[in-house]
C-alpha cells in the first residue's frame, strides 16, 4: 500500500459556524494505482488533497504515505518530506517567474541535494516535451507549456506519491486535454502513484478508480 487516510477531519470557520470541508474520510491506494478524486466545486476536493500531500494539518486522522506516518511530523521534517517524496501539480502551475522552465525543475533536485541536477531536470523537461524551452522564463511559455514544466518539476524527483489538483483547470479543452496526455503517458511509464482531483469525468474515467466526495464525504470509499 502506497498510501492510506484514516478518519481525516478537516473543519473551517464560516460567518460563525463550523463547516467540515472534509468529514471523516478513509481510503488506502496501492502502490502504481491511479485514483481520481470527483466532486463539485466546494465538495472538499482540494483541502483533502492538502491533507493528503501534508500541505495542511487535519484536526483529526491520520496519513500515511509508503509506510511513513506524516501526521504529526514537526514543520522542517514534513517539508523535507515533501520535497523527497512528493510530487504535487497545482491547477495555477505556482512556477517560480524569475527562474528559467530549467531552473524551475531543477529547485527540487537541488533542495534534495541531489546530483547531476542538470541532466535530471533537462530528461524531466524532455519527457514532457519541453526540451527546447529549457531558457525560458515562465512569462515567455503558454499556459499549456507552463503546467508541462509544472509537471516536470513534480515528477522529476520521483515522487512515491503524485497529487494532482485541477491539472487542466487553467487550461482550454484542446490545451488540457494534451497536458494531461501527457501526464498520465508520464505515469503510466514509469508506474507512479497518482491522486487526481477532477471535477472532469472524462479526465477521472483515465483513473484506476473513481472516489466521489460530497460536501467532505467520501460517497463510495474502499
Ligand atoms: P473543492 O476543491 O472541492 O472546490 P475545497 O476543498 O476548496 O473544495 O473547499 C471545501 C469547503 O471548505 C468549501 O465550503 C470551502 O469554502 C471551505 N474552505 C476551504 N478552504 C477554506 C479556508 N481556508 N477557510 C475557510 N473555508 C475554507
Ligand atoms: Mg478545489
Amino acid at each position: 500500500m502506497m498510501l492510506q487516510a484514516e478518519s481525516l477531519k478537516k473543519g473551517f470557520q464560516q460567518g460563525g459556524q463550523e463547516i467540515l470541508a472534509v468529514n471523516d474520510v478513509s481510503f488506502s491506494v496501492n502502490k502504481g494505482e491511479t485514483v481520481a478524486i470527483v466532486g463539485p466545486s466546494g465538495s472538499g476536493k482540494t483541502t483533502l488533497l492538502s491533507l493528503l500531500a501534508g500541505l495542511e494539518n487535519s484536526d483529526s486522522g491520520q496519513v500515511t504515505i509508503d509506510g511513513k506516518v506524516i501526521t504529526g511530523l514537526g514543520e522542517a521534517e514534513l517539508t523535507r518530506y515533501r520535497g523527497e517524496k512528493i510530487g504535487i501539480v497545482f491547477q495555477q502551475f505556482h512556477l517560480m517567474p524569475h527562474l528559467t522552465a530549467l531552473e524551475n525543475v531543477s529547485l527540487p533536485l537541488d533542495i534534495a541535494g541531489e546530483d547531476q541536477v542538470r541532466d535530471k531536470a533537462l530528461k524531466a523537461l524532455k519527457n514532457v516535451g519541453l526540451e527546447n524551452r529549457a531558457t525560458h522564463l515562465p512569462s515567455q511559455l503558454s499556459g499549456g507549456e507552463c503546467q508541462r514544466v509544472a509537471i516536470a518539476r513534480a515528477t522529476v524527483i520521483q515522487p512515491a506519491v503524485l497529487f494532482a489538483d485541477e491539472p487542466s483547470g487553467n487550461l482550454d479543452t484542446e490545451t488540457g486535454g494534451r497536458v494531461t496526455d501527457i501526464l498520465f503517458e508520464l505515469v503510466k511509464t514509469t508506474q507512479m502513484t497518482m491522486i487526481l482531483v477532477t471535477h472532469d469525468m472524462e479526465l477521472a474515467g483515465k483513473c484506476d478508480r473513481i472516489l466521489s466526495i460530497r460536501g467532505g464525504l467520501l460517497q463510495n470509499s474502499n
